[in-house]
């Protein structure tokens, strides 16, 4: 099939993510027919730097010969078998080696398949164990959730999450939970500045924490990014005052490493950072390095225990999916923990976010940058009107789409989140590619702006 005909089937037929479809069947689009290593190749064989590692999901490039021959091998003995009432080899072997990974303390997996149900199935697990634990438990049927969270986009993860764009139109069907306002420096909700406040925010979520205790299951936070939010880059200590309060107040805490996991922040998880383990951690994107649906969400024996029983108690945590813990994913998550037992991958993504450290620091000073943050292979560069004021853009000037489309005339694709440009290469990215991605952003970037400030 030609380029046409298949955009023809494509406008007439597909509804498309995330996406303006009135928008989408009127603009040129790319159509990726395969790719190599850290690059996207289209239909008409034109190379396109993957700057968002394919929305956050891939690790070591496309076409990674372990994981390719790992999923083949795979392949040729069984694509997809049950995990309800069946267990299998890939499974198993992942989970041994997930062990070798995992914080201290966190000893069973639960798997599914993508990130809003790892995190559907934290918030289900939280409240079912309260319920069984006993002892004023019953109560504890809410959460306690930050503002700009995101945790996928089915409705329970939606009622955790506090993006009122993506939201707030499904506020009548969602559960109610108490929200406290995330950290987001730059935009201060307190008005504090960072070097004064003693983590202001954290002081808040505690006492609200104290206040809300006897109804509150577990405190839900994306572990140091807020990623959709617009990478939103919590301030150092925050988490581990998250944890002191959570403990403090008795109730679990629920960390959402779907996006931070797996190297992407420096460290093997975000909370390793802060030396924090969590009671609950949801895993997906990265976990197969990026090739397959697959999500895990991890616990403590403590929380495993309060689900054991004699059958006819019902202790049972009834959830599963038809593609739970599927035997391909399985194998690609293998080949990828094995990629980080047997390279540097932590030592190397050191050295590339240095290196766009460096460069992001070209546009720290351009009038209309607000913000630059960036955690390890996270960034995310904050476009506003006016810098002093922080003014955004109005929306129908469409900056942050502009820049991103402007960006693929240099063969790079990223994604904006509104007018905050993201930059989330592979661990793989060389320091050149480092090079080739700021100097076509910042390009991109100096053009857009160019013709709207005028
Ligand atoms: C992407 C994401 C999710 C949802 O994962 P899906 O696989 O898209 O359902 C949940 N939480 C965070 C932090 C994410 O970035």
């Amino acid at each position: 099939m030609d380029a046409e005909k298949l955009m023809k089937i494509d406008r007439d037929h597909i509804w498309h993510p995330f996406t303006q479809m009135a928008d989408w069947v009127r603009e040129e689009q790319i159509i990726i027919e395969r790719a190599e290593g850290n690059y996207l190749i289209d239909v008409q064989g034109r190379r396109f730097f993957d700057g968002v590692s394919s929305l956050w999901v891939n690790l070591f490039g496309h076409r990674r010969r372990e994981i390719d021959e790992k999923i083949r091998e795979q392949l040729s003995r069984v694509a997809h078998s049950t995990f309800l009432g069946l267990t299998h080899v890939p499974a198993i072997e992942l989970t041994e080696k997930l062990m070798g990974f995992l914080p201290q303390g966190l000893s069973r997996v639960f798997y599914s398949d993508n990130g809003s149900t790892a995190m559907e199935i934290a918030l289900k697990m939280a409240f079912q164990y309260w319920k069984q634990k006993g002892n004023g438990g019953e109560e504890k049927t809410t959460f306690l959730t930050l503002t700009g969270a995101y945790h996928g986009d089915t409705i329970g993860s939606v009622s955790a999450g506090g993006i009122d764009l993506f939201h707030s139109i499904f506020r009548p069907l969602l559960f109610e939970t108490v929200k406290v306002p995330g950290p987001y420096c730059f935009r201060c909700p307190y008005d504090l500045t960072l070097d004064k406040c003693g983590l202001h925010c954290a002081e808040v979520l505690r006492e609200k924490l104290m206040e809300e205790k006897e109804r509150v299951a577990a405190v839900v936070v994306e572990p140091l990014v807020q990623g959709a939010a617009g990478m939103i880059v919590h301030p150092e200590g925050f988490l581990r005052r998250v944890r002191e309060a959570a403990d403090e107040a008795g109730v679990l805490l629920i960390v959402d490493e779907v996006a931070t996991g797996f190297g992407r922040t420096g460290r093997m998880f975000a909370v390793e950072h802060e030396g924090v383990v969590p009671d609950i951690m949801a895993l997906a994107k990265g976990i197969t390095g990026g090739y397959l649906p697959l999500a895990a969400t991890v616990t403590t024996e403590e929380v495993y225990s309060a689900f054991l029983g004699r059958y006819e108690e019902f202790k049972t945590f009834f959830h599963g999916h038809s593609y739970t813990a599927n035997p391909l994913g399985c194998a690609a998550a293998i080949a990828t923990l094995e990629i980080f037992e047997r390279e540097d991958v932590l030592g190397h993504v050191q050295e590339v976010s240095s290196r766009l450290s460096e460069r992001l620091q070209e546009v720290k000073d351009h009038p209309n940058v607000g913000d630059v943050r960036q955690k390890g292979l996270m960034v995310g560069i904050e476009i506003v009107r006016d810098r002093e004021t922080k003014e955004p853009f109005p929306p129908e000037l469409k900056v942050g789409q502009r820049v991103i489309r402007k960006t693929r005339e240099r063969g790079l694709i990223i994604r904006p989140l509104g007018d905050v440009i993201v930059l989330m290469p592979p661990l793989s990215t060389t320091l050149e590619e480092v090079d080739t991605l700021c100097d076509v952003t910042f390009w991109a970037m100096e053009e857009v702006l160019r013709e709207t400030v005028r």
